[in-house]
């Protein structure tokens, strides 16, 4: 059955504040953008903080042959703040509610995908940023901005115990390393791989913990092995020393890799033990090269996954808020927004850059 669907009726448009960029090789500068006034079915937020996920510098700089970036794009889909107003059919919000918005904004509502509460392979949604805008024509813009205009389904309900800019990386980088790990039934007894410790993997690990996994994380930086420790990790292994690798050979029963840059899959294949199954949420815009043979012997499986349906991320909010989870950050002001860009393509950051909206009054937009 399909469910009632309210069609926004936008009265008008207006003014907000912004950081936009004009193409790939552009910093991400002050701009005005256009909103629609909030319809029917439609939240209003004043957005509080925005995080900064790796997507959003793949998007920035056209790096997706899949997703060419329409500019001027204005990035951003961890999105957490404060209702401002509400239409008229709305239900579950008022104003001065918290609340949040993650990398969805709408779907059809009525496919498979969408009735079995999995929104994000709905073949019509609408992603946050650099989707068709259905409303007021051009593309949709992200939270790095000082407010949104959301359907009330996509808008998440924010538990009042939790660090809001810690809870704004929850809503990507949370949702998208939740959803594997529930999946493919992460549990105590289980040995776990996470690959890259950035926002995702970080995230990563502390489900994965929570969850009561034997968790490894395979980092690339070195310097990274004590915060990986304490962030709940039980083993931490350098990925370029062969030796330390080896060890772990066939014993992996799941490892997912959050990785953004080209590297070699089939190391971490081959850790797998029979009937292990490896999940890449990371996407470098490189085909991977995997090897018949690491999949072949012992059954292994190689999977992707795209953050999570509306609902499953809810359930993930309602979870962290039980065990007291948010992410790691770095909080900045919107004015440091590029050098953040530049510090995330080094992998330089602990464990993921939150912007502070607030700051947004002190630039001034054109
Ligand atoms: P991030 O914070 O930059 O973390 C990525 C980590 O990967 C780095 O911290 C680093 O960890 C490792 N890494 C970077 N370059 C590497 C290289 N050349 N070789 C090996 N390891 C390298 O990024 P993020 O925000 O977590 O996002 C990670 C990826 O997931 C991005 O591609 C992003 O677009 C994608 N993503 C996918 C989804 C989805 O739905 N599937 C959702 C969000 C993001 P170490 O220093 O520990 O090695
Ligand atoms: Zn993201």
């Amino acid at each position: 059955m399909s469910t009632t669907q309210f069609v926004s009726k936008s009265t008008g448009q207006y003014e907000s504040k912004a950081y936009s960029a004009a193409g790939p090789e552009s910093s991400l500068t002050p701009a005005t953008i256009k909103r629609r006034e909030p319809g029917g079915d439609d939240v209003q937020i004043e957005i509080l903080f925005c995080g900064i996920c790796h997507s959003d510098l793949h998007q920035v700089r056209n790096e997706w042959s899949a997703m060419p970036t329409v500019y001027p794009c204005v990035p951003g889909h961890e999105i957490v703040g404060r209702v401002t107003k509400v239409g008229t059919a709305v239900t579950k919000f008022r104003p001065g509610d918290l609340a949040a918005v993650g990398c969805l904004v709408d779907s059809d509502r009525s496919c498979n995908s969408c009735e079995s509460g999995l929104e994000q392979f709905c073949p019509n949604m609408t992603l946050t940023y650099n989707s068709p805008d259905t409303h007021l024509g051009g593309v949709t813009f992200g939270g790095y901005s000082d407010s949104i205009v959301v359907k009330e389904h996509f808008v998440l309900k924010v538990p009042e115990n939790l660090n809001l800019a810690g809870v704004a990386p929850l809503l990507c980088a949370g949702i998208t390393t939740y959803s594997p790990i529930r999946h493919w039934g992460v549990t105590k007894g289980k040995k776990v791989g996470v690959v890259g410790l950035g926002g995702l993997g970080h995230m990563a690990v502390k489900f994965a913990h929570a969850f009561g996994a034997h968790v490894v994380v395979f980092t690339t930086s070195p310097k990274k092995k004590e915060d990986a420790l304490n962030l709940g990790a039980d083993e931490v292994v350098v990925s370029r020393n062969i030796e330390e690798m080896n060890k772990h050979l066939t014993s992996f029963d799941f490892i997912i890799d959050t990785v953004s840059a080209e590297h070699d899959i089939n190391s971490y294949l081959q850790l797998l033990r029979p009937d292990g199954n490896m999940t890449l949420v990371g996407a470098p815009d490189k085909p991977h090269a995997v090897s018949a043979m690491s999949l072949l012997f012992n059954r292994r499986s190689l999977s992707g996954s795209l953050i999570g349906g509306i609902a499953e991320t809810q359930e993930m909010l309602e979870f962290c808020s039980k065990h007291d989870i948010t992410a790691d950050v770095e909080i900045i002001p919107i004015q440091k927004v590029n050098e953040a860009l530049e510090r995330l393509a080094r992998a330089d950051v602990k464990y993921r850059f939150s912007i502070d909206m607030a700051t947004l009054k002190q630039s001034k937009t054109t």
